[in-house]
């Protein structure tokens, strides 16, 4: 029997709340329904929630490598990354030498996630990462060579999506280094808007190993492709017409992605981008009437039209690896180096570290390094449980790179003329190099942080908005009605809940904010994340209620809203490495700074979002349940922040920790050279101020008057040449750079000729 309270409920109230609904509803195109369809989502749901289940989290495990990915990393990974002379790559070469190549190929990195049955590694996506990160410490060109094939690279399409004879044929030949993979999605009309791509594939019949069969034509001109010059294989996305109807009635299939060998007729491949000027293989391609089958198309013909959600799905997982693994490498170096440099580099008769202007860069270079590393491998802690999370993958693409950004340009700031000129021992400026290139690919930032990270988080991470959404677009008007019905109220139970508990939190500083109970010493993190899930969750609700679809356009409150999403994610990360790495107290300054800056962050966002909103009084509304009470949040002091800095200049398992997995290179090149100064600094340090008392800076004339005896006078000659070594740039014989700069210059002009 139907309870009338309930029918009464359902015909006053929830009818024309649904058809508000539906006005509200943002028109998705179909590139953002297959977006929002493909992956899952993970723990930026719980921090959507406005209540995380802090027991969820605790079950999140790092699980240890297994036996053959520690014995690859010991093993091939450190032969290969020794292998690599950066400068010579970067700046010589222009390339990886053949013997890098030979070993990549023949050592299986380009199939470790092929599966070990298609003869791959099977590697787990904390193993991935690790190997890419090791790389990226030595040299970032190698990284990506790596990083493609790994990736959309089409091997990762393959294994979700091909069919199994597409899997039996090409998984082996990619995993044993046979073909060379590439993806191809942008041109030179479509960036960002994959819709504007003018790729296309005509059905039709067309020859196939001599025989007549049904296939497409294909024509298309892409640039950017990495590995794109000396690929194999390309994976190229298309929008596919059927204007005879030969596969049905209908003339526009959709994007598609199709398996194109690049020794096929009408294939043009082979000219090179310069990317920044860095090595790795970056091109356009063209192709111009090039047939291939039907079986060619990525999954068959039930993948047709289904292109954009494939690539989204892929994306889902490995914007999560990639240019987060390159990133923290990144920030690991900048960490290691900046920190030695500014205690071995003196001025003014003090390392440099000692001023609190540069510990004011120094401590976030630290302090991002080791949220970095925290984020990839929590990341990648959700991979391995089997998620596909796009809105977690798009933070971390996102916030690594910028915080990479970050960390680099204060490293070289305080690298002063160290950082900036050119040569075999300058570690900094490839990296430096590669900023943009991090920033740009695989979803370019401004539009990830806008559009992207909030645009599919409020609705994939929310516990309602998405099955109300397919609610009230079922045919069966009564059965909409119903499920609707059933939602909307527990959504509106949600929504007052969460008002109050944002309030209430804002109010007592989250002092009864929910944290476990057996977690005594970081509990308050855990309330800092309560709280801010609680004022996300309200501030949320507010903006996609009252806005709906028009915050599609409001994309500084979208992109605000998604900061916080993002803080809260990565400073979950930062707990949770703490905790897994055995709550070390010499590392809770890191934490610290964590927390005071992001919750400093948070609050700002969120005020910002208030103070912006379209509508006053819902801005109102906003910052009185999410601002009222404590004071505001004042970010780090110079006190924490002086300890974070001195952490990264102090030898030590603390500053070892916050390296981790950074290649160290040649016993005599420019990093070994640092560690080796820094040592030395800190060891003679006591000697130095005895000298100093005696007012004789002069290591000669102390040893002459015996201030000193000869261990210490050849301590101090030693502790000089190894800071010498260190504070020296590298100069060249400009007949040689002319040379150079002459041969580059013509290659370049060829490669514009023949394009
Ligand atoms: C080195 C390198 C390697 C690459 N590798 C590959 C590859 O292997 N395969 C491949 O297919 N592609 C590759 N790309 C292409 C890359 O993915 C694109 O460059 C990227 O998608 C951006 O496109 P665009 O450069 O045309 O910029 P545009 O799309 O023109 O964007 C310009 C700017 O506008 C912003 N923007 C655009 N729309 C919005 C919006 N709605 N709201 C806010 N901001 C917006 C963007 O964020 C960006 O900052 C590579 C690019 C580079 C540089």
């Amino acid at each position: 029997m139907s309870n009338p309270l309930k029918t009464f409920r359902s015909s006053v109230l929830t009818k024309p709340l649904m058809n508000w609904y539906k006005g509200v509803l943002p028109p998705l195109s179909d590139t953002e329904a297959q977006a929002l369809e493909a992956g899952d989502v993970w723990w930026e749901a719980e921090l959507m929630s406005g209540k995380p289940d802090w027991s969820k989290f605790s079950d999140f495990q790092q699980q240890p490598f297994s036996q053959a990915e520690q014995s690859f990393i010991k093993g091939p990974v450190a032969e290969f990354c020794s292998m690599l002379d950066n400068f010579e790559i970067e700046h010589e070469k222009l390339d990886l030498p053949e013997e890098a190549w030979a070993f990549l190929k023949a050592n299986k990195f380009f199939g470790m996630i092929i599966p070990e049955d298609y003869e791959g590694l099977g590697f787990s996506a904390s193993a991935h990462s690790e190997v890419v990160k090791r790389i990226a410490t030595c040299n970032v060109s190698a990284a990506v060579t790596v990083m493609v094939p790994n990736s959309l690279g089409p091997g990762e399409l393959l294994m979700l999506y091909g069919t199994s004879e597409q899997k039996s044929h090409y998984l082996p030949r990619l995993a044993r280094g046979e073909e060379i993979p590439c993806f191809a999605l942008t041109g030179v009309e479509a960036g960002s808007d994959a819709s504007a791509m003018t790729a296309t594939g005509i059905v039709s019949e067309g020859e196939w190993n001599g025989e007549k069969t049904l296939g497409i034509r294909l024509n298309w001109e892409k640039r950017y492709t990495t590995l794109g010059p000396v690929a194999t294989l390309i994976g190229l996305a298309f929008k596919l017409h059927d204007p005879d109807h030969l596969l049905g009635d209908e003339d526009d299939l959709g994007i598609t992605v199709g398996l194109v060998p690049t020794d096929l007729p009408g294939v043009k491949i082979g000219d090179r981008h310069l990317p920044t000027g860095l090595a790795f293989q970056n091109g356009p391609s063209w192709g111009e009437d090039v047939f291939i089958p039907m079986d060619q198309i990525l999954g068959g013909k039930e993948q047709i039209g289904q292109g954009w959600k494939m690539l989204m799905g892929a994306l889902a997982a490995g914007r999560g690896i990639s240019l987060p693994s390159l990133s923290t490498a990144a920030a690991q170096v900048s960490a290691k180096t900046t920190g030695a440099y500014a205690r071995v580099r003196e001025q003014f008769g003090i390392p440099i570290g000692k001023f609190e202007g540069v510990q004011e860069k120094l401590a976030p270079i630290a302090a991002n390094a080791y949220q970095l590393e925290a984020a990839r491998r929590f990341m990648t802690m959700g991979l391995d449980l089997g998620h596909h999370p796009g809105v977690a993958s798009a933070i971390m693409k996102y916030h690594a790179t910028e915080r990479m950004r970050e960390t680099i340009n204060d490293a070289m700031d305080i690298h002063g003329g160290k950082g900036i000129c050119v040569g075999p021992d300058n570690y900094l400026e490839a990296p430096y190099r590669a900023i943009p290139i991090g920033i740009t690919v695989e979803g370019a930032n401004i539009l990830t942080r806008s559009l992207i990270i909030f645009g599919q988080g409020a609705i994939r991470c929310h516990p309602y908005i998405l099955e109300e959404m397919k609610a009230v677009s079922l045919d069966d008007e009564d059965e909409a009605l119903k499920t609707f019905d059933d939602l909307l109220w527990k959504h509106v139970g949600h929504d007052v809940a969460n008002a109050f508990r944002s309030w209430w939190h804002g109010l007592t500083r989250g002092r009864f904010a929910h944290a476990p109970d057996d977690k005594p010493l970081e509990e308050h993190y855990y309330r800092e994340l309560s709280q801010f899930s609680a004022h996300l969750a309200i501030a949320s609700e507010i903006s996609l209620g009252i806005l709906g679809g028009a915050l599609k356009f409001k994309e500084s409150i979208s992109a605000r809203l998604g900061d916080v999403l993002a803080e809260l994610f990565l400073l979950s990360a930062a707990l949770k490495r703490f905790e897994e790495d055995g709550t070390p107290e010499e590392d809770r300054p890191y934490l610290d700074y964590l927390f005071a800056e992001g919750t400093a962050r948070m609050q700002r966002d969120l005020a910002a979002v208030a103070d912006n909103f379209p509508n006053s009084f819902f801005g109102w509304l906003i910052k009185t349940l999410t601002q009222t009470g404590g004071s505001p949040r004042k970010g780090a002091s110079d006190r924490l922040m002086a300890k974070v800095a001195k952490l990264a200049q102090t030898p030590g398992a603390s500053r070892s920790r916050l390296a981790t997995g950074v290649f160290e290179g040649d016993p005599n090149g420019p990093i070994c050279a640092l560690e080796k100064a820094l040592k030395l600094s800190v060891a003679i340090q006591p000697l130095r101020d005895r000298l100093k008392e005696s007012q004789t800076t002069d290591t000669k004339s102390a040893l002459e008057q015996e201030l000193i005896s000869l261990e210490e006078y050849d301590r101090l000659t030693d502790w000089q040449a190894a800071v010498r070594r260190v504070i020296e740039v590298n100069s060249f014989d400009p007949d040689l750079l002319r040379g150079d700069v002459e041969a580059e210059t013509s290659s370049i002009k060829e490669g514009v000729a023949s394009a």
